[in-house]
């Protein structure tokens, strides 16, 4: 896009409905709930588990998770650094859409670099923005295995795979961290909610 087009722009924002409207109507305020952490360190088990949780107490939620969005949205980037800031910039505008109409947005990514996470929460606003680091050791994920993918990296199969040949960058002040060597996904949900019901349940 042009100088000329992008100056034609005239976004409506202040014209639309307000977050703070969205979420009278709902009952809760949104924040975005974002998990990072290395492959198969848990985060979508307990993403699936904190959102089904929310649901449970009448609590709206929407999660995106690493291998749905880049099976759609995303299909057409690729693993290095430009395609992965990419990804987590459309992720955030995404969840940004989300978190307008009032749902509180549940994101699991390896978002490796700080610099991605710090992205992110600027696009979501960095009030609303908890950073959960799914602490698992390397030892622990790469014996899990989930996908296969660790074997894969250590035969040289793909390239840039994070913790193995690509690096990862654990959150400086995280509002949470979890590693799921010590606790069951019950625990790490029961303390998600510790955290998070305060913030987004209004009818407390
Ligand atoms: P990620 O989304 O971080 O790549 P996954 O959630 O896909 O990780 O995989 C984590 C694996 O670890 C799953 O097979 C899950 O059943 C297992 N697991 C074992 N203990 C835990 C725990 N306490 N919390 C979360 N996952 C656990």
């Amino acid at each position: 896009m042009d100088q000329l087009d992008k100056n034609s722009l005239k976004p409506v924002f202040d014209k639309m409905l307000s977050k703070e409207e969205k979420e009278w109507l709902l009952k809760q305020h949104s924040v975005m709930i974002w998990l990072t952490g290395l492959s198969g360190s848990g985060k979508s088990t307990i993403a699936i588990a904190l959102e089904k949780e929310l649901h449970s107490r009448g609590l709206l939620c929407c999660m995106l998770d690493g291998d749905n969005i880049r099976s759609g949205i995303n299909k057409n980037l690729d693993f290095t650094t430009d395609d992965r800031i990419e990804n987590i910039r459309r992720i955030a505008e995404v969840a940004k859409l989300f978190m307008n109409i009032g749902v509180i947005t549940i994101a699991a990514f390896i978002s490796p670099e700080i610099v991605m996470r710090e992205l992110a929460a600027s696009i979501v606003g960095k009030d609303d923005f908890l950073e959960i680091y799914i602490s698992t050791p390397l030892e622990v994920c790469e014996k899990r295995d989930v996908k296969g993918l660790y074997s894969k990296a250590r035969k040289g199969k793909i390239d840039d795979f994070t913790g193995i040949t690509a690096p990862y960058e654990p959150p400086l002040n995280p509002d949470l961290t979890i590693d799921t060597s010590d606790i069951t996904v019950e625990e790490a949900v029961g303390r998600l909610l510790e955290l998070v019901l305060p913030k987004i349940d209004t009818r407390r």
